[in-house]
Order: C-alpha cells, then sequence, then structure tokens
C-alpha cells in the first residue's frame, strides 16, 4: 500500500505521501485563526488540493498537511468545495471526525513500527523522538500516552 512506503523512514515524508496520493500541497497564508484547508482543484491529480497556513512553525504544518490527507482518506464524501480547518482542527465536521482525523494524522507521522524502531535504537525520550520525527512535542506526547500539562 502507498502509505507503508512513506512510513518507514523518519522523518515521514509527508509532503511526499500526499503528492503520491494525487494531493497537490501548497502555503499560504490564512490568517492567524485558520490552520489549513483541503480543497477541490481540478489541476491536482485526486482531484483535491490542500494549503497550509504559511506563517505556521514547520511541525504545524507537518501536522497540517497529515491532518488534511486524513479528511481525504477519511471524509472525501463530506468535502463540498473546501474543508477548511480552524487552528484547533475544526471544520464543522464534528469531533468525532475531527478526532479520527487527528489520530490517523498522528499515525501517518509516527508511525508505530518507527517508534518502535528508534527505542531499539535507544531513543526514548519524547524529546528526542519528537525531533527525529519533525512532530511538536505535544503531538509526540500524546501519541506516546503521556498526559502533559495542557491536557
Ligand atoms: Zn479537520
Amino acid at each position: 500500500m502507498i502509505i507503508d512506503r512513506f512510513k518507514q523512514e523518519p522523518p515521514v515524508n509527508i509532503v511526499g505521501l500526499a503528492e503520491a496520493l494525487g494531493l497537490h500541497v501548497e502555503e499560504d497564508d490564512l490568517g492567524p485563526e485558520f490552520g489549513g484547508e483541503i480543497f477541490r482543484d481540478e489541476d491536482s491529480d485526486s482531484g483535491y488540493s490542500i494549503r497550509v497556513n504559511s506563517p505556521d512553525v514547520l511541525v504545524r504544518k507537518r501536522f497540517t498537511v497529515a491532518h488534511e490527507i486524513a479528511h481525504y482518506l477519511l471524509h472525501r464524501d463530506r468535502i463540498t468545495d473546501r474543508l477548511r480547518d480552524d487552528n484547533m482542527y475544526r471544520s464543522g465536521l464534528g469531533d468525532q471526525r475531527e478526532q479520527a482525523a487527528n489520530r490517523l494524522a498522528a499515525d501517518l507521522l509516527m508511525p508505530a513500527k518507527v517508534i518502535r524502531d528508534l527505542r531499539a535504537q535507544g531513543i526514548g525520550s519524547p524529546e528526542e523522538m519528537s525531533e527525529r520525527l519533525g512532530v511538536s512535542l505535544q503531538a509526540m506526547r500524546l501519541r506516546l500516552g503521556i498526559r502533559g500539562r495542557d491536557h
């Protein structure tokens, strides 16, 4: 499966995965209240493109790409012209679907196999893992089941 090819080595090439799925990825300044969006685009192979908020830091942009890929895989039938996520990844699809998109995004960026491989190399702290995987420390801690003060 195409996704598995991108799940082998950290950091996961998340833009490469999007492109392999036929999703064009671009950046634009969406304003501070928004994180990203997926929208119909006849020029892309899948018929959809992803736009991430250009001022965001890299780890957040990577998560946004993964989150929008997840919407494409899980909720394509519910995307009309445009599905826009705010900066808390809320889009109007409802909490359950947003949580499902966040879970799949975490699985794409932090595959269980890669986490096992890192641990086998002696890399076990959330700080080191988040650096290797190109994700925020908060996302890494959530993935590892460590409850942070923010939650
Ligand atoms: Zn969303």
